[in-house]
């Protein structure tokens, strides 16, 4: 038999201090990382269901929606959405996913697991879908659910024309699950206005909270859809029929809820609701925008054109013979400063620089510019570092 471990010998823990200017996390405001550090009371307190509440409020505040059914779903991003697509999407309804982008793949992915049948609309990826090919989709298959990403973060492209995209699916009686993950607190965002009847967050990015407790909200349509499914949803944790009995009226146990992220996330969302929803989406432009207008004068190039640039995650494309994976890792060490590399299509062909909630800051572009002239200067490219800092000041 083999001997039992022994006590492994692991020093306090020291991470070092990042400037997170990737694809999320983004740096979290020190508020919330206070709130993380009080004490636990239980998940059934009184005190804490009035913290739920409050939760929820802020929630609606933020994604702009009156939904009851709005709650932050204990897990990750990827939790939100499948809760989103497993209690929506029943055995023998059709998806409609988009392929331009890394997150339409997972939304198919997760459609077929909870039993749908998926249908693609096309776009390149780095582009927005094309509205008259999702009409055409629709006209060419019977549609129960409609997915798309408003800000697919490996591409940099932000989904414009909500309100026609969802008006489209309406007429044809289907439903419409957002991704929200990377515009939620970050760029203009109006669930109830623009027609959206589920979406899904995540609050690492522009909420500038840490992982853990994911927002998702349903309207009555949807949610009527949930609760008279013929056979229950395929994942018990994250059944929203069930979940009701804890965030709906009766406050009954389900599962013990991570207290400490939802903590963190009130917090979150008391940031965003202190500087305003509107404001906070001007700040993410304003500061985005002179990123991008240092890139530019810097000598780069945008991956996304400026109708549908995504400020909260810019796609800055490699120039030729630079090595990417070099400037990351030397940002890395030199500045403590994370940036990251393309994914799936992408992959090597652009940067993933985000500009996300309490990372959204003047001192942290200039940073991020200064840092990737230097780097690009090593790899023998001729930055105009002058030139990238002045376009700065100027948009600034
Ligand atoms: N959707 C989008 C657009 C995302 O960017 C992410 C994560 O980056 C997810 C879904 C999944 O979220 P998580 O990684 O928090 O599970």
């Amino acid at each position: 038999m083999s001997k039992p471990p022994e006590a492994p010998d692991v020093g306090e823990l020291t991470p070092p201090n990042r400037t997170l200017m990737g694809p999320g996390p983004s740096d979290v405001d020190p508020r919330v990382l206070r709130a993380m550090s009080t004490p636990l009371v239980g998940h059934l307190d009184p005190s804490f269901i009035e913290i739920m509440n409050e939760v929820q409020e802020l929630l609606r505040y933020t994604f702009r929606t009156d939904n009851t059914w709005t709650i932050p779903v204990s897990g990750t991003g990827s939790a939100a959405m499948e809760a989103a697509i497993g209690n929506v999407v029943e055995p023998g309804d059709t998806m409609l996913v988009p392929t331009n982008g890394y997150f339409g793949g997972r939304m198919a992915d997760m459609a077929q697991r909870a039993g749908g049948d998926v249908v693609e609309v096309d776009a390149p990826w780095g582009e927005p879908l094309d509205t008259a090919d999702v009409a055409t989709a629709f006209e060419e298959d019977d549609i129960d659910v409609f997915g798309f990403v408003h800000a697919e973060t490996s591409t940099g492209v932000l989904q414009p024309a909500v309100p026609e995209l969802t008006s489209i699916a309406h007429e044809h009686d289907a439903l419409v699950i957002a991704d929200t993950v990377t515009s939620i607190g970050g760029v203009e965002l109006k669930v109830d206005e623009w027609g959206i009847d589920v979406a899904y967050a995540g609050p690492q990015k522009c909420l500038s909270c840490p992982p853990g407790a994911s927002p998702l909200t349903l309207n009555d349509q949807a949610m009527e859809k949930v609760l008279t499914r013929e056979e229950d949803a395929r994942s018990w944790y994250l059944d929203l029929s069930l979940l009701e009995g804890y965030w709906g009226e009766e406050r009954a146990y389900h599962h013990t809820a991570p207290i400490t992220n939802v903590y963190a996330i009130r917090e979150a969302l008391r940031l965003v609701a202190e500087e305003g929803i509107e404001e906070r989406w001007a700040r993410h432009r304003r500061v985005a925008g002179a990123l991008k207008a240092g890139f530019v004068a810097m000598g780069l190039e945008m991956n996304a054109p400026d109708e549908y640039w995504l400020p909260s995650l810019n796609a800055v494309r490699v120039p030729d013979g630079v090595d990417d994976g070099a400037v990351i890792d030397y940002l890395l060490e030199k500045y403590d400063l994370e940036i990251a590399s393309g994914l799936g299509d992408l992959e090597g062909e652009i940067w993933r620089i985000g500009c996300m909630g309490a990372s959204a800051t003047p001192k942290n572009v200039s940073l991020v510019v200064s840092a990737l002239a230097d780097a690009l200067q090593q790899q023998g490219f001729d930055a105009d570092a002058g030139a990238a800092i002045d376009a700065v000041a100027e948009h600034l």
